[in-house]
């Protein structure tokens, strides 16, 4: 998707009622809980628009699942229905501005997806052909392993002809996305606070909300809730799955191996422009900190899928925690009243540009933004 046809799609589905009638925002102020992608992107997206922003978080920023991701950037056959694939694709669009904006560091060579057991094989061939009666989907072809091999030399596609290739996809460094948007938030003015910990709501109405924090209470006319796997233990809520954990392996940095996002049997891996590559599994992940077997395992498969790989000299073994919502699609909107806002959602890195430039658009200009129609929290109660 251009530029142009992005900024259209915004653009018109915007355009609700409230907006004709719109008169300046009123919203001076917010404060943002949770200091992942999601909230500096509301955050970074905010002060741009001179809202005076207070981000904070318990920990440090990127501590939560942001930093253990494997921050894949797409819009691929998974993301469905029609709405989320969409709202997916402006994902990626979104990026691309934001991309520009702060100099991300983010490689757009595209993913390589295949399976060894045909039964799977059969299965990602057919999501591929419903991904393909979208209205618009990313551009996605299949090809074979010969075409692969010049786009990847030191993977082990072992013959196959039916390799997914998504070519809009981006592999991003969440580390360091959040510390660009950061610098920018306090530059426009915004304040970052951590060690910061949410601890309550006080008072709320639509005019403005008060809570208490670990630094002292704040109030603000917007508290948005980014806090990932926190969020339902904060507002007394129940809109997520149990946390589904994930292992995440970054190695030193190596000579280049992996051009795009390689998603084989067992693993997958992309390597970011430090050479540090990152490498997931696809099966859930034991909740130890096993860190040994979790390296064992993850090498012997990274060995098997490229060729001439030495073993793995990592720098982090980590566990991630993914936030996902009870019915795997984003919860984003006003929460009962309409000060107090909630922002959550699993392919939040994938997400992350686009839910800041709506978030945003929804409380500056206060429109309703039809593009977050299917993902309102207010499906839960
Ligand atoms: C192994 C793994 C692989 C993944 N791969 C991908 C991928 O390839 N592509 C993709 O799009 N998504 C992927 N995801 C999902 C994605 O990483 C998450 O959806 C995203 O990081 C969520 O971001 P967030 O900002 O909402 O939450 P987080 O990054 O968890 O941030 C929440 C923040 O809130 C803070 N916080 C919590 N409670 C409080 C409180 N009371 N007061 C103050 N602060 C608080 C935390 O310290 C944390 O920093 C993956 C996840 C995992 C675990």
């Amino acid at each position: 998707m251009n530029r142009r046809d992005f900024l259209k799609i915004l653009g018109l589905f915007a355009l609700s009622p409230k907006k004709i009638f719109a008169k300046k925002s009123k919203t001076k102020e917010a404060v943002v809980i949770g200091a992942g992608i999601i909230g500096c992107s509301i955050a970074y997206e905010l002060s741009k628009r001179g809202v005076a922003v207070t981000l904070i978080d318990k920990s440090v920023p990127g501590s939560g699942c942001s930093g253990s991701s494997f921050s894949w950037i797409n819009a691929t056959y998974p993301k469905k229905p029609y709405s989320y694939n969409l709202f997916s694709q402006l994902g990626i669009s979104a990026f691309h501005l934001v991309q520009r904006e702060l100099s991300l560091d983010i490689k757009w060579n595209g993913s390589l997806e295949w399976a060894s057991k045909i039964r799977d094989q059969q299965a990602l061939i057919e999501s591929v052909n419903e991904l393909q009666n979208y209205p618009k989907y990313t551009a996605t072809s299949i090809i074979g392993y010969k075409k692969a091999k010049k786009l990847e030399p030191y993977i082990n596609f072992k013959g196959n002809e039916n390799i997914v290739f998504s070519k809009e996809d981006g592999a991003i460094d969440p580390k360091d996305a959040i510390s660009k948007m950061i610098n920018a938030i306090k530059k426009n003015g915004g304040k970052v606070l951590y060690p910061c910990k949410f601890e309550k709501v006080i008072e709320s109405n639509d005019l403005f909300s008060k809570v208490k924090t670990s630094m002292g209470i704040l109030k603000s006319e917007k508290i948005i809730f980014c806090n990932g796997v926190d969020v339902d233990k904060s507002l007394n809520i129940n809109f997520l799955k149990e946390p589904r954990p994930g292992v995440i392996i970054k190695t030193k940095p190596k000579k280049n191996l992996i051009n795009s996002i390689v998603y084989g049997p067992n693993i997958h891996a992309h390597q970011q422009s430090n050479g540090q590559l990152i490498i997931g599994e696809q099966i859930a992940a034991p909740t130890e900190q096993d860190s040994l077997n979790h390296l064992k395992r993850i090498n012997k498969h990274f060995k098997n899928m490229v060729r001439g790989a030495s073993d793995l000299n990592p720098s982090e073994v980590l566990i991630g925690w993914r936030p996902i919502p009870k019915d795997d699609l984003p919860v984003i909107g006003r929460f009962k009243n309409k000060s107090i806002y909630v922002a959550v959602m699993h392919s939040g890195i994938s997400l992350a540009a686009i839910v800041g430039n709506l978030v945003t658009q929804e409380i500056v200009d206060e429109v309703d933004s039809l593009l977050l129609n299917d993902f309102r929290p207010s499906r839960f109660f």
